[in-house]
């Protein structure tokens, strides 16, 4: 494989930005590759600037669940251009998106159009705590809400503590009223409820896990939070920005029965530009301004080419009864089979999958939480990235994100994928024999 364009134009790129990316996964620092710089995208394949060809399991961090420039929708942002780009005013296109996401998620009874799933998060966030008057949240260590202050926040090892802030420019004072606990842990949050409950605005919880690897949750967890925030008067957020539209049309909520107050969407909402989306209970995003006095704004929400890209995506999903079952059988086909195959090779590891979704864990045993995430093989997953890149599988640079499969993906994909993946376990396999051996 040949990246000799691609090392030249990140070189290039690393002048002008923070690690030469405008987003840190991108740089494949915890890899040692090069990035592939892509030129251009169609179905299930992506394409570098050096001319390499891929089989995309990543789907732009999960948006492509109907593959890249699918015709459909290419077709109807072509005669939304021509219409102009952004108008800052109000279009009947917003309506017609808050009444598909509505019908999918009868849940979100108002809501609201933001442009990415970080403005989501912290917008629900502080409805919660405008809504309550506290202004204390529980967040699950290892969950990902986007890049906003006060959910920038991660306790560390394991314990149940007053957060600390995990980046620097987070203040102490923010990351005070952040309370992190292990992922699947129910009893904890009814400790810390039991605590101080009074003072708890919200808990805000990847209700499928996918930013530490993907972990599913335990059968009482998402029900036990939701009596429990309901006892104490807390709003309950799902942050479905990666697993909505993904474990079930409906999301998780739909899936595994329990409805949230809020519920933030994201990625495949916008159907590949920028869009998410934030709502729930009326009664309390009626506080949201100007029928409230709850503050939030954006120059581009709703805007129309965004709306468009979701509202195609949308009626697309919505159109195949079978489209969820069908794009699930075939996760749940290449999960298993890639088990097999590590099997095989004498290599142990564990795929996580729901819906759409899965991840590979380089573990002997099921993962829970953050913890048991952490305590995975970064040596053999490494192997296994590069290796796979090699023969053409582009997958995510890391065991803590999950992996995306699109109705793009073809039984040919399928196959060829197997394939690399059983070369690259034996590759394995032979180099860290000696190590498991010793
Ligand atoms: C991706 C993601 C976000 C952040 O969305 P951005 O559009 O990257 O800001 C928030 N929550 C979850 C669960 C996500 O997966």
């Amino acid at each position: 494989m040949n990246l000799e364009k691609s090392a030249a134009a990140f070189e290039e790129a690393k002048k002008f930005m923070p690690g030469g990316v405008n987003s840190p996964v991108r740089s494949y620092s915890s890899v040692d590759c090069t990035p592939p710089f892509i030129s251009h995208a169609t179905g299930s394949r992506i394409f570098d600037i050096d001319g390499n060809e891929y089989i995309d399991y990543v789907g732009s961090w999960g948006p492509m669940i109907l593959g890249h420039a699918h015709p459909q929708i290419v077709e109807a942002l072509k005669k939304a251009v021509e219409k102009g780009t952004s108008f800052g005013a109000p279009t009947e296109l917003e309506t017609e998106l808050a009444k598909l996401v509505q019908k999918i998620y009868p849940s979100m009874e108002v809501m609201r159009m933001v442009n990415s799933g970080t403005e989501a998060t912290m917008s629900a966030v502080r409805v919660a705590r405008g809504f309550t008057g506290r202004n204390k949240i529980i967040k699950f260590i290892g969950c990902y809400h986007g890049h906003s202050d006060s959910l920038l926040v991660n306790a560390g090892s394991g314990a149940t503590t007053f957060g600390e802030p995990s980046s620097p420019g987070v203040t102490q004072g923010t990351a005070q009223d952040t309370i992190s606990v292990p992922y699947n842990d129910i009893s904890a949050v009814e400790k810390i409820f039991a605590q101080c409950g009074e003072e708890i605005a919200a808990v805000i919880v990847e209700p499928v896990a996918g930013n530490m690897g993907l972990i599913t949750p335990k059968k009482n967890f998402l029900p036990g939070l939701r009596k429990v925030t309901e006892k104490y008067g807390a709003v309950l957020i799902f942050d479905e920005v990666m697993c909505g539209f993904r474990v079930a049309l409906g999301g998780a909520q739909e899936k595994y029965k329990v409805t949230p107050d809020l519920t933030c969407l994201g990625k495949i909402v916008g159907g590949g530009l920028p869009c998410a989306v934030y709502g729930g209970r009326e009664n309390i995003m009626r506080n949201v301004s100007p029928d409230g006095k709850i503050y939030q704004a954006g120059t581009l929400s709703g805007n129309p080419l965004a709306m468009t890209a979701g509202i195609e995506t949308l009626k697309i999903l919505l159109k195949e009864s079978s489209f969820m079952e069908k794009i699930s059988k075939k996760t749940s086909a290449l999960a298993d089979s890639l088990k097999i195959k590590a099997q095989l090779a004498n290599v142990e590891i564990q795929v996580p999958q729901v819906g759409a979704m899965f991840s590979i864990f380089f573990n002997t045993k099921r993962v829970k939480n953050y913890e048991d995430a952490k305590s995975s093989s970064d040596d053999q997953f490494k192997m296994w990235f590069s290796e796979m890149l090699k023969r053409g599988i582009y997958l995510a640079p890391s065991q803590f994100e999950t992996l995306f499969v699109s109705a793009a993906h073809s039984a040919e994909d399928i196959a060829k994928t197997l394939e690399a993946a059983a070369e690259t376990f034996q590759i394995i396999s032979t180099h860290f024999k000696n190590e498991i051996e010793e």
